[in-house]
């Protein structure tokens, strides 16, 4: 299947409405698709020290980052 043909596949699905990933650009005929796709991107390390560079998929590895690496830091809410 070329691209072209997918997207017209997508499209189809959604009766010509179709979302896309503002992350990947990745295009979805279906809205429960789109929304499960983005949690994907969500999962990647977007938890950032306030601190330092350190990024985590979880808040709780940030948490217990700040607590190892920052003890002089308040902890991150
Ligand atoms: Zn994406
Ligand atoms: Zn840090």
């Amino acid at each position: 299947m070329s691209e072209a043909e997918r997207l017209a596949w997508v499209r189809s699905l959604g009766g010509g409405q179709t979302w896309t990933c503002p992350v990947c650009h990745k295009v979805f005929g279906m809205r429960y698709y789109y929304e499960r796709h983005l949690k994907c991107h969500q999962a990647q390390k977007d938890h950032q020290c306030p601190y330092c560079s350190f990024r985590a998929s979880y808040k709780w590895n940030v948490k217990s980052h700040v607590r190892n690496k920052h003890r002089d830091k308040p902890p991150p809410p």
